[in-house]
């Protein structure tokens, strides 16, 4: 506007602004996006705000346009990257010994998902990221069974395929939005096993601290927001968990997980899932799960730390104490995420904790009914 005039679109409702929302904000002719104080702003949707002169605000103060809409304790969106300009994608590195051996080895990895019924008709897709701007990935529209490496494809990390018979995978966008934020991530593994995707329909985490090789290859898993599959807003909807989590439940839809090999990040799937599934079972037990003591998780994180991996309850000291447990609800085999201060909407007053009380207590007063 050239008159100076302020045209402020709220979004304020939304606890993600991804780049559709900035560009239904630009078309609407805002000047200005009121945004959560607790939100995300992806760094397209921000550098995209940003180009176009759009301001970002919380109602009580301005942000710039290269911050996260808040520091406090909601996720936050990883620091959009410098505008590097990425040199072209060189399709050479399709046809290195390196690759060859990459395509092999996602090809074996897609016979185990489908084995292990991880992946349904051609569902799931897998990555390997071979040079700085050049990712192997899975085509469209074939099961994960029947790969062969010549079936594969190379793309760049805008999704732009430069080698490979075959179309790519329509998810690659969320392989690469994993590749953008965290450096340490070679390799990302999307499927939908039915154990995880269980708790991914319910907006739920399992517990921690009750199986090591959980705490130690997987630990907190988060959930991240449902958007349509395939669309850069569905892409955009880890990033603020990729960097502490390797491994995401997708809400309405599977998981992610990321890791320095295809066969690793497999692993993890496997290792969340058939976490999942024996919690499941042990629940029809009808008695408590125990729980590791807090000394002997920290040993376990202490391992976690010292293997490289990711954890949310680690930060610059070590671990973070208040993280140990969840003591809250130490029966309990579906958890609310929690927020990143370590806190858990179950443990504090709110709708969710009102409904929990009413249920044990209806259940309390039935059993003191019948006997
Ligand atoms: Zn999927």
């Amino acid at each position: 506007m050239s008159n100076g005039e302020v045209k402020q679109i709220d979004l304020s409702s939304q606890n993600v602004l991804a780049m559709r929302d900035a560009e239904s904000a630009l078309a609407a002719g805002a000047t200005q996006v009121k945004v959560c104080p607790r939100g995300v702003i992806t760094p397209s949707a921000r550098d995209f705000l940003r180009e176009h002169g759009i301001e970002v605000t919380t109602g009580s103060a301005t942000v710039a346009a290269t911050s996260s809409a808040s520091s406090a304790s909601a996720p936050t969106a990883a620091p959009a990257p410098a505008a590097t300009k990425r040199s072209p994608a060189d399709p050479r590195l399709f046809s290195t010994p390196e690759a060859e051996a990459v395509k092999k080895e996602i090809c074996a990895v897609g016979k185990k998902l489908w084995n292990r019924s991880y992946v349904d008709g051609n569902g799931g897709n897998i990555s390997f990221r071979i040079g700085p701007n050049e990712v192997i990935c899975t085509p469209t529209l074939m099961s994960k069974l029947d790969l062969t490496p010549e079936d594969l494809c190379l793309v760049d990390l805008d999704g732009v395929q430069v080698a490979g018979k075959r179309p790519r995978t329509s998810e690659i966008f969320l392989h690469l939005e994993i590749y953008k934020a965290v450096p340490e991530a070679k390799s990302a593994v999307h499927c939908h096993p039915p154990h995880a995707t269980a708790y991914a329909i319910t907006g739920r985490v399992p517990p921690n601290n009750i199986i090591p090789e959980f705490e130690v290859f997987v630990g907190k898993v988060a959930v991240s927001p449902y958007e349509t599959p395939g669309t850069a807003a569905f892409a955009q909807t880890v990033i603020p968990y990729v960097r502490e989590h390797n491994t995401v439940l997708l809400s309405n839809h599977g998981i992610i997980c990321w890791a320095d090999t295809v066969t690793h990040a497999e692993w993890y799937a496997e290792v969340v899932d058939t976490y999942c599934w024996t919690l499941m079972n042990a629940s029809m037990l009808g008695v408590p799960i125990s729980q590791i003591s807090e000394k002997h998780t920290a040993d376990l994180l202490n391992i976690k730390k010292s293997l490289g991996l990711p954890d949310s309850r680690f930060d610059t000291e070590g671990i973070r104490e208040c993280q140990l447990s969840d003591v809250d609800m130490p029966n309990s085999i579906a958890l609310l995420p929690c927020s990143k201060d370590g806190t858990s909407p179950l443990s504090s007053d709110g709708p969710e904790m009102d409904r929990l009380v009413k249920t044990v207590t209806d259940a309390v007063m039935n059993a003191m009914k019948a006997s």
